[in-house]
């Protein structure tokens, strides 16, 4: 089974996680700038992080053999504060960059009016830099946020099948099934969505436009669910050919929109970094 997980946060994992996803057939990751849990206080902060998302992670992703790419933007929590805000405008120079393959994660997390207005102006980035746009979509209030997140996305000009809604369950799936978006969910161990419900979903709405995700980051997760959900797939009588689809060959479609997708060094372990080269596994 060959893996891409398009919506991990693997800033918050260890090296551990990296050795065990590679075991996993885990080849390619895209990793959403998002929140990091502690509140950020200036846009230098995000800069910093936006820096460690296309270049010590692409680097700490390699040592396994695993290609790394990146969203850039304001998440939706965030921008509810003033302090944040100028991210906004300092996100044209990191959507130029060759590891950005959409910009992400966008969209609502209370749908206030500054929610709003960086939703807005983010899916304009998205269109002017002509990248994919990933949305996240509420925990809270979820239906509502969902239609709304799709007015946006409809008003936006931006083309549905440039951009995916995200953390969707059974509900929001049929919200979002008829606006051409493509559909995003998130498998957790405990909470929201799990593997025998995702593989229900698939029956229900077929594989076109489905992806599949872990979401690991600083919250209770697991980075091997998009394995299970393949097993749990083949065990409800999916084929080897479907699970390949839903777990590599979308998410190759979707981002590859971006024009930037480079998988050529899957399975390489040999990276050069800051001038210095690294060598792993003797290969
Ligand atoms: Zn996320």
């Amino acid at each position: 089974m060959r893996i891409f997980d398009p919506h991990i946060h693997m800033t918050s994992r260890t090296t551990d996680d990296y050795a065990r996803m590679a075991a996993a057939g885990v080849r390619a990751v895209v990793e959403p700038a998002f929140w990091l849990g502690q509140p950020r206080t200036n846009p230098g902060s995000f800069t910093d992080y936006f820096d460690s998302l296309i270049g010590w992670e692409p680097y700490r992703a390699g040592q396994f053999g695993i290609v790394h790419h990146a969203t850039i933007a304001l998440n939706p929590k965030e921008a509810n504060d003033p302090r944040c805000r100028p991210v906004l405008d300092l996100l044209p120079r990191y959507l130029d960059k060759d590891r950005v393959v959409a910009v992400g994660e966008i969209g609502y997390d209370s749908m206030t009016p500054d929610e709003d207005d960086a939703f807005e102006r983010q899916l304009a980035l998205a269109l002017e830099y002509d990248l994919p746009a990933l949305v996240h979509t509420p925990h809270r209030d979820k239906a509502h946020g969902t239609r709304r997140t799709l007015e946006v996305v409809a008003a936006s000009g931006l083309a549905p099948e440039r951009v995916a809604v995200d953390h969707l369950n059974e509900v929001t799936a049929d919200i979002v099934r008829d606006s051409g978006c493509w559909m995003g969910f998130s498998i957790y161990p405990e909470t929201k969505m799990s593997p025998p419900r995702m593989v229900e979903i698939l029956r229900r709405h077929g594989l076109d436009r489905m992806l599949v995700n872990s979401a690991a980051d600083w919250g209770i997760s697991d980075p091997l669910l998009t394995l299970e959900t393949g097993r749990a797939m083949l065990a409800a009588g999916f084929t080897d050919d479907d699970v390949d689809r839903v777990l590599w060959r979308n998410p190759v479609e979707f981002y590859r929109q971006s024009g930037r997708l480079d998988l050529t060094a899957i399975g390489s372990t040999e990276r050069t970094f800051a001038g210095s080269s690294i060598k792993r596994g003797g290969s």
